[in-house]
């Protein structure tokens, strides 16, 4: 397979004249595409050259990132695929070894619990009955390897650094964290045994044999309503037949209806094209504490790039890229958490999902500086 990454000058329907069915990776889909965004998506080796054509034949600007996927999907892994059945938190580690991991940790600092396919980590600090709490959540989308190997990252790091990191130890002697290493098991598994691109769930849709639904449009958030979604379940951003359709919402927002009381933010990572974004996608008008949330992601970003220089753009969702309706993080700022902010973590399109293992460490890193700064916050500001 080919990935082709264009730089799009020219509206979207220039999409049109395209005769197969391209995987977008950034937007989610041709809908999405504006004037002057850049597209990439990939196409199966044998349409590459006809693609190829007709982006020449439409004057349109493209630049081949990845010439062969198969190999980039081996080369993710640096050439060794981690066969040892050890888990480990600078490689991409499957299902079971992050369920092995997470099993490690029960006992210790942490307490797991398992609902319907669902754990969550609870960080078991000081004074645990009043405090306040940050929900956060990986692996929505399940190609995007990068977002459960942060929030596994998170918990070792939590874990490790207590009674050590001054700032670390003040957090969860104050807050406590929910942990969501993989929302979308089923999509997560899939990604690794048969589709690594694969995005959705894997729930069957009836009248279609096409599986799966976008759970980061199955939220009750204006579900179904407005910006870039669909009621195809063919689709890569189908909505699902109701909000809350699916399993994996269901739990999640289930967790956080009963939560609600102590959290005070939400956090969801996704990949990629380094952004921190917050409500609204599903209007153009601003959140309330607007201003607020742009200076909590201000400083977030700053924070992130004091260690690598890596740079991160930050603004409401629907202005910053395109307008969704049924995502989380609205749903969760409709819920009363006024602070609800989702990551689209590195790169910007150079390896894309496929961001090699070498780089989880750096960005895991800086992401944590992110992380903690939002969270020291809400500690000291959140009501
Ligand atoms: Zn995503």
């Amino acid at each position: 397979m080919v990935l082709l990454s264009i730089k799009l000058l020219t509206i979207h329907k220039q999409f049109e004249f395209l005769p197969v069915q391209l995987d977008f990776w950034h937007p989610d889909s041709a809908p999405h595409i504006v004037t002057q965004m850049q597209v990439d998506f990939h196409v199966r080796a044998d349409q590459s050259r006809s693609v190829q054509t007709l982006m020449e034949q439409n004057e349109i600007q493209y630049e081949i990132l990845l010439h062969n996927l198969q190999e980039e999907i081996e080369k993710q892994f640096d050439g060794k695929r981690n066969f040892t059945g050890r888990h480990s938190y600078t490689k991409y580690n499957d299902w079971d070894k992050v369920w092995y991991k997470a099993y490690g940790f029960m006992g210790k600092s942490c307490s797991t619990t398992k609902k319907s396919n669902i754990f969550v980590f609870e960080q078991v600090g000081k004074e645990s009955g009043r405090k306040k709490a940050i929900f956060m959540d990986c692996g929505i989308h399940a190609r995007e390897w990068i977002s459960p190997a942060f929030c596994q990252w998170f918990v070792k790091q939590a874990a490790s650094t207590y009674g050590k990191d001054k700032i670390m130890t003040h957090l969860l002697d104050s807050l406590n964290f929910y942990v969501l290493p993989v929302f979308n098991i089923d999509g997560y598994v899939w990604s690794w045994t048969q589709d690594r691109m694969w995005r959705k769930n894997r729930s069957k849709n009836s009248s279609t044999n096409c599986i799966g639904t976008d759970l980061n449009r199955n939220f009750a958030a204006a579900w179904g309503t407005t910006g870039v979604i669909s009621n195809d379940p063919c689709d890569e951003t189908y909505y699902g037949p109701a909000p809350e359709s699916e399993d994996e919402t269901k739990a999640v927002a289930t967790f956080i209806r009963n939560h609600l009381s102590s959290i005070k933010a939400y956090l969801t990572i996704h990949a990629y094209s380094q952004m921190l974004m917050f409500p609204y996608g599903y209007t153009f008008h601003k959140a309330p504490n607007h201003d607020e949330l742009t200076e909590v992601a201000k400083a977030a970003v700053e924070a992130l790039s004091s260690l690598y220089g890596t740079k991160y753009e930050y603004g409401a969702s629907a202005t910053l890229i395109y307008p969704t309706s049924g995502s989380s993080e609205d749903w969760t700022y409709d819920q009363g958490i006024k602070y609800s902010f989702a990551f689209e973590l590195r790169d910007k399109g150079r390896y894309g999902f496929l961001l090699p293992e070498s780089k989880i460490k750096s960005t895991c890193k800086e992401t944590m500086l992110a992380v903690k700064s939002i969270a020291s916050y809400i500690l000291s500001y959140a009501s």
